[in-house]
């Protein structure tokens, strides 16, 4: 053995296909790995580093609160004594993070980031080769270089929430359109395992009975292939109709049309062995905007809210009268007098796990364990792309045929969908009001663990606005008056909410 490698996804964290493909890639090259899965607690970790002789530890994560729980993991190896190389990876990941936020929780151990897994295998040998210790001199070097550049930086100019709001975006609402939904309330699918038809749970009519059924085959159209290439670390754009993944790397595009041919087999695969089950929901309600927040009424009469959804507005001071944006500004003020309205969806693909699961252990089949949880990754977003366009055209501003599917991947439309934990809103914990409002653990099986991640790790979440002008932008740099602000409006402890937004933070 090259050396011995124990890895987790931490607690709270379900996504492992990075993992996974580290794991398979140390394996391919000597190493001794053991995978402890995904939502791993730390006292497990740490335990089972002691029982196996880890040589080095490495932690996964998909969801910002998990950078949280890798700081957590790294002061308890340095409370256990121990010395323990410690890589991080995983897509909030970053080497700035690492250095600055979970290296110093560790200092008895060097901790590495591994941006990709093409990395994992020279950083895991230097760590454990003779030239191990100018190695973690060279990566304690980087470390300070960028604690350094980060204190002594020049800050970015910020701006009052006051003033943050003077400058937010709006628009001549008296006399703005807005689109009026079809329907109100929520509607559910679940696929229909006898045929694979994803149907609505309340069906309103025959003609809506139509409208509201598509089989899994139909689902396959809204595939964005190119983040499918993206999970196997193959960077650049898919060619739909060429079937060529575009980018300089030769060798690259020649695996990528491999793996599409192999994936286009386990598609056939999941349908024929009716391996997974899509459920999803989405609503549409009344809603108004007062402040930042965006109020949820019951119904038209808007006298009952029923939920709440927080939002969060840039303080970066900007040069043009560019606006300071927050995503209630896509919402009819309550004073306008103008009656507005939101969307939310859920989608979740259940089954990946046990799929893979057998994959790996019976048939003994890591590879296509990965390819089944990466096709899963797409069925969901592919599910959600499918809910927005029937969305938009239940909120009668988009005909059905009015785009091609390649607009609607390239989301070439009308309206937003942002997901509660990214950057237009990266309070994951927004989650929880949406999953209430749209009843949505019982309508699809999907639900969120300690840290707002959702289970199955294969859904996506978010809210649907209409405005013609409504986009996605990035909240950073939330200074201490909003987070202050939204505390009180979250009805949440400053030092709870801190910690949610802790990447956020200016
Ligand atoms: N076609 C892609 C779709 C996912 S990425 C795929 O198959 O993977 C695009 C989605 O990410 C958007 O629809 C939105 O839900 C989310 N998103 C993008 N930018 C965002 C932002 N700034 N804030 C919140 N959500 C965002």
């Amino acid at each position: 053995s090259a050396g011995k490698v124990l890895m987790a996804t931490v607690k709270g964290d379900f996504h492992d296909i990075g993992k996974n493909i580290v794991g398979v890639v140390l394996s391919c090259n000597g190493f001794e790995v053991t995978d402890m899965g995904v939502m791993v607690p730390c006292d497990k970790i740490l335990a089972a580093a002691k029982e196996k002789g880890a040589d080095i530890i490495g932690l996964s994560g998909l969801i910002t609160p998990s950078l949280d729980e890798m700081m957590h993991v790294a002061s308890e190896m340095e409370k256990a004594g121990m010395n323990t190389p410690l890589l991080i990876g995983g897509a909030t990941t970053s080497a700035a993070h690492t250095a600055i936020k979970i290296a110093p929780h560790y200092p008895s151990g060097s901790v590495v980031h591994v941006l990709d897994a093409s990395r994992s295998v020279p950083v895991t040998t230097s760590l454990l080769s003779e030239e191990a210790n100018s190695f973690r001199a060279d990566n304690e070097a980087l470390h300070i270089k960028m604690r350094e550049k980060f204190g002594g930086g020049t800050k970015k100019p910020v701006i009052s929430l006051e003033d943050a709001q003077s400058k937010a975006f709006t628009c001549d609402w008296k006399d703005q359109e807005i689109a009026i939904p079809s329907w109100l309330g929520v509607r559910s699918f679940a696929s229909n395992t006898a045929d694979s038809t994803i149907q609505v749970e309340k069906r309103p009519s025959k003609d809506e009975d139509e409208r509201f059924s598509a089989s899994l085959e139909e689902l396959i159209e809204y595939i964005d292939w190119s983040p499918f290439f993206h999970s196997w670390e193959l960077r650049g754009v898919w060619d739909s109709e060429k079937k060529i993944l575009k980018t300089r790397n030769t060798a690259g595009a020649e695996e990528a049309a491999k793996l599409y041919v192999e994936a286009q087999d386990m598609l056939k695969r999941i349908i024929a062995e009716d391996r997974f089950e899509a459920k999803g929901c989405y609503g549409f309600f009344p809603a108004n905007a007062v402040g930042d927040d965006i109020e949820i009424f019951s119904d038209e009469s808007r006298t009952e809210v029923i939920a709440k959804f927080c939002t969060l507005r840039q303080q970066i001071e900007k040069k043009s009268d560019k606006p300071n944006y927050a995503l209630a500004d896509f919402v009819a003020p309550k004073g306008s007098g103008r009656a507005d309205y939101l969307g939310g969806f859920v989608v979740g693909i259940h089954g990946a796990d046990e799929f893979a699961k057998e994959l790996d252990e019976k048939e003994n089949d890591p590879y296509l364990a990965i390819m089944v949880k990466a096709i899963a990754d797409r069925f969901a977003e592919a599910f959600a792309e499918l809910l927005h366009h029937r969305a938009r055209t239940d909120w009668c501003y988009e005909t059905e045929a009015q785009l091609t599917k390649d607009q609607l991947i390239h989301e070439n439309y009308r309206g937003i969908r942002p997901a509660p934990g990214y950057p237009s809103q990266p309070d994951h914990t927004e989650k929880e009001t949406l999953f209430k409002l749209l009843d949505a653990e019982k309508r699809t099986g999907v639900y969120l663990t300690e840290s707002c991640a959702m289970h199955p790790g294969s859904a996506v979440s978010g809210i649907y606005f209409s405005h013609p002008e409504s986009k996605y932008f990035m909240v950073s740099d939330i200074q201490q008056d909003q987070l202050e602000d939204y505390a009180k409006r979250k009805e949440m402890d400053l030092e709870v909410i801190a910690k949610w937004l802790g990447p956020w933070l200016g």
